[in-house]
Parts: C-alpha cells; structure tokens; sequence
C-alpha cells in the first residue's frame, strides 16, 4: 500500500517514508523531513478536507 505525500504529492511506501505526523484524527507520511516541517508549518494548507 502507498500512501501520497500531502505537501510534494509523491507516492511512498509509509515504512520509508522519512516522518509522519498526525492531523486531526489523520496520518499523514513525508518523503523527507522538509515536507514534514512545511505540512506542520501549515497543515491546514496542505491536508485534504474531508
Ligand atoms: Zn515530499
């Protein structure tokens, strides 16, 4: 199963991905520690409304 980068968009597997995080009630996986650092500089920006 992949999982999309919400800040870059690419698809990773989420045991490689660099960091995850989690948003209000969601996880979210990164590709690298910058996307991490930007979704959660603002994750309103970049998580998908539901
Ligand atoms: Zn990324």
């Amino acid at each position: 199963m992949k999982v999309t980068d919400p800040v870059c968009h690419m698809q990773i597997e989420p045991e490689k991905a660099a960091g995850k995080t989690e948003y209000q009630g969601q996880t979210y996986w990164f590709c690298s520690e910058s996307c991490k650092k930007k979704f959660e500089a603002k994750p309103a920006q970049y998580a998908k409304p539901k």
